[in-house]
């Protein structure tokens, strides 16, 4: 009497573990890092850091500013705009 050939069953195993990483990267801001980068609204290749290609300002919680510093830089931003350093809209070169 042979015996039938058991079914291979599967190896008990609790439900795998998911590692979660909670990572606390602490964004500082860059102004208040690096003291000698200075806001300035007729420098728009700083400014440039904070918008996007869209021309629109990044939050701060994205950019990592201090309320202050965003601010101003918002301000900067909305000055380059007007004379004519920072577009409004993003670039209207494609299509
Ligand atoms: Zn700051």
């Amino acid at each position: 009497m042979s015996a039938p050939a058991s079914r291979s069953a599967k190896p008990a195993g609790g439900p795998a573990k998911r590692k979660r990483r909670v990572y606390h990267r602490r964004k500082v801001c860059r102004f208040c890092a690096d003291k000698t980068l200075k806001i300035d609204y007729k420098d728009p290749r700083t400014l440039k850091y904070f918008i996007t290609e869209r021309g629109k300002i990044i939050p701060k919680r994205i950019s990592g500013c201090c309320a202050k510093h965003q601010r101003s830089v918002s301000q900067a931003i909305k000055r380059a705009r007007t004379i004519a350093l920072l577009p409004f809209v993003g670039s209207l070169e494609q299509g």
